[in-house]
């Protein structure tokens, strides 16, 4: 019976190599003989289980449904070496993250499989409501004939005679110094240590293929530029059938017509009449929730701002989690009249008068704090 090398460590099937690590640390803290010595035996099986999933080759194993640390419970993955335990070096390695046992052997034929990006074009509503969407996908998949193994039925890797499964070749070289040993890669199994006498024909041997496939993907309401979703194991299957890497689709904001986005608050800009202006309206706005109502008070300035809380973008926090909506702000921008016929330039005079204004003079602001320049000191810039 296969161990469940995933619940040993307390991380989902799809865990991230850091995500592995972070929970194998966390663990091992708790754990350490020095530290609880009661729990020797538990320590020994969350670093097995670390062992294993922090190796690709190892992980795949498992998730082939095999147990790399059981006899011949290969299932498929191409383990070769036998599990020789671990010591103090691998511990070490697990809290320092160095990178392996400094090459010795030959190399393995499963490799991880690359990430892979996709940009994906959305407009500011779909950013705002979320959207799902079929994404087509041009990518190297597991090879199904074969599972990976690049072998044809019923056939499995031989050892290379050329290197003798060592993967590597030497030569010696007499010189003036002494005898030279040098080692390279091995020409004929390209340093595997193995060959496949009888290549599976789908793959040729490469344990993938590359096939174009639809997958569907949820973005979630409140991204925004640039921001990625991650769709684990989604990537590129690796050579020899190695686990897939990720597939990351970034978001790329359609800039839109009329709001312009800063983080979860819109802006827009709306032009009044100067009569409206003056005697006040309620007027129909499109916003993201559809038509709202615009309240302009008697006597609005020009270049005041109206905010309409909660009628911005999601506010998306690192979490996944929504987090209440940014406001909409609306600028409002007064229209002078322009080109007045003979009949209202006579309203306007006549309005002038009434309004003790037809003999206008220049009023200073004054230099208090709504000065000028203080007012485009602290004024807000918006493009
Ligand atoms: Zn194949
Ligand atoms: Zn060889």
């Amino acid at each position: 019976m296969a161990r469940d090398y995933y619940g040993t460590l307390g991380v989902s099937k799809n865990a991230t190599p850091d995500e592995i690590k972070r929970a194998y640390r966390k663990l091992a803290r708790q754990l350490h003989p020095d530290i609880n010595p009661n729990e020797e035996a538990r320590f020994k099986e969350v670093t097995a289980a670390y062992e294993v999933l922090s190796d690709p080759k190892k992980r795949q194993v498992v998730d082939l449904g095999g147990d790399p640390l059981e006899p011949g419970g290969g299932g498929g993955g191409g383990m070769r070496d036998p599990f020789a335990g671990f010591g103090l070096g691998d511990i070490m390695d697990a809290f320092f993250g160095a990178g392996g046992g400094g090459g010795r052997g030959p190399r393995s034929r499963v490799q991880p499989g690359s990430d892979a990006l996709i940009r994906l074009s959305m407009t500011l509503e779909e950013c705002a409501a979320g959207a799902s969407r079929e994404l087509t996908v041009d990518t190297a998949i597991l090879c199904d004939r074969c599972v990976g193994s690049g072998c044809a039925d019923g056939s499995s890797p031989v050892r290379c005679d050329t290197c003798g499964g060592r993967g590597e070749v030497q030569s010696v070289q007499r010189s003036f110094l002494g005898q030279v040993v040098t080692a390279r890669p091995c020409p004929v199994c390209r340093g595997l240590g193995e060959v496949i006498p009888d290549p599976c024909q789908q793959c040729a041997g490469e344990g993938r293929v590359r096939s174009r496939r639809t997958i569907s993907v949820q973005i979630p309401a409140g991204v925004a530029e640039g921001m990625r979703v991650r769709l684990a194991g989604q990537g590129e299957v690796g050579p020899g059938g190695g686990p897939a890497g990720d597939l990351y689709v970034e978001v790329e904001e359609v800039p839109h017509e009329v709001f312009e986005r800063d983080g979860a608050n819109l802006h827009c800009s709306v032009r009044i009449p100067m009569t409206t202006a003056a005697l006040g309206a309620v007027l129909p706005l499109q916003t993201l929730d559809g038509e709202e109502e615009l309240e302009i008070e008697p006597g609005t300035q020009p270049n005041t701002e109206l905010v309409l809380t909660g009628r911005g973008m999601p506010r998306l926090r690192s979490s996944g989690r929504i987090d209440g909506r940014g406001d909409l702000h609306v600028h409002l921008e007064v229209v002078t009249p322009t080109k007045l016929d003979a009949r209202q330039a006579e309203l306007l005079r006549e309005l002038a008068v009434s309004r003790g204004e037809d003999e206008p003079t220049l009023a200073h602001n004054g230099k208090g704090g709504g000065g000028l320049f203080s007012r485009l000191r602290s004024g807000r810039s918006h493009r």
